[in-house]
């Protein structure tokens, strides 16, 4: 199918396209990179009237050092952060990111605001609890990762609002373990465990909604618990749905798995 006819827009600042957004008066949608968008476009899952195209607005792409961590702008795309030498979570979530024609297009604004729970920006966002820089008609506003996400495909953004720039601290220690039937597939479930200021976050995604923290596992990281309890605490805490995929009791099952393969290098391995 193709998508259904729309106005087109080209927005060179940041103030162009939320003014855009706000007379669009909800017909109106963010294109990025496309790579989420124009699926859902030519399926007709979603009819807007007008895309505001923000891919030429300056100062957008760029990666800059904050000092605890990094500011990724909204049009940094996934095959950049695999290159950037400044976060390595980023770098090896980013190597999971579908093929190298979507890395090349997508963009981290985009991933955060698509909010697909089993995507790797949104879990690696949750645990380290990353402020989403949001541009509205009334102004800037920030808000944390663990909020924004408000379920499936769903966050906090009014239809009016963009993200300009994501915020992340660079964890002392980290893993990631991910979880898919072939390379490049959307994991099944995926797993990152991350030290920032001295103390252990997990997040966890295609297990709910929204990327899952763990409050129960975490606290027995912190405990210093063996990470059989951690993984068996955190599947625990999963509540899976079954899909074509997989089923829900082996979704909860990889859990733990992937728990213990994200934090072994870390010495935190399995006791068997
Ligand atoms: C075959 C295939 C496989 C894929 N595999 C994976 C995978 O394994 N892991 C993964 O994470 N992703 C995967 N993706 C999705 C890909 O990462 C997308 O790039 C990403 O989800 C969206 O980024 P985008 O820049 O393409 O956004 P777009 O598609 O342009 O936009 C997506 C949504 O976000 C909104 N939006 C975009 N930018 C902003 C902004 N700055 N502020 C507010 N709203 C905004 C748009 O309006 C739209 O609703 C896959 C895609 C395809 C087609």
């Amino acid at each position: 199918m193709k998508p259904a006819p729309f106005d087109y827009v080209r927005a060179h600042s940041v103030d162009e396209a939320v003014r855009t957004l706000a007379e669009a008066d909800g017909d109106g949608k963010i294109l990025a990179g496309g790579q989420s968008l124009m699926p859902v476009l030519a399926l007709r899952m979603a009819r807007p009237q007008v895309l505001v195209d923000v891919n030429r607005i300056p100062g957008l792409a760029t990666i800059t050092p904050t000092g605890e961590g990094v500011r990724l702008g909204a049009l940094v795309r996934h095959a950049r952060l695999i290159e950037q030498p400044h976060h390595p979570l980023l770098a090896e979530a980013a190597r999971w990111i579908g093929h190298t024609a979507i890395r090349s297009r997508g963009t981290s604004g985009g991933s955060i605001a698509h909010a697909d729970p089993s995507a790797e920006l949104p879990v690696v966002a949750a645990a380290l609890e990353a402020t989403v820089h949001i541009a509205g008609p009334g102004g800037v506003r920030v808000e944390t990762a663990t909020s924004f996400f408000a379920g499936p495909l769903e966050t906090t953004l009014a239809e009016d609002e963009m993200i300009t720039a994501v915020d992340l601290p660079v964890p002392s220690r980290w893993g990631f373990a991910e979880f898919s039937r072939r390379h490049g597939d959307f994991g099944l479930v995926l797993v990152v465990a991350a030290e920032v200021d001295g103390r252990w976050r997990l997040a966890i995604g295609g297990v709910g909604g929204v990327p899952l923290r763990p409050a129960e596992a975490e606290q027995l990281l912190n405990d210093g618990a063996d990470v059989d309890a951690v993984a068996a605490a955190a599947a625990a805490e999963t509540q899976p749905q079954s899909d074509i995929h997989a089923s829900s009791d082996y979704r909860r099952a990889m859990t733990a798995e992937f728990v213990r393969r994200a934090l072994a290098p870390h010495g935190k391995r399995a006791a068997a």
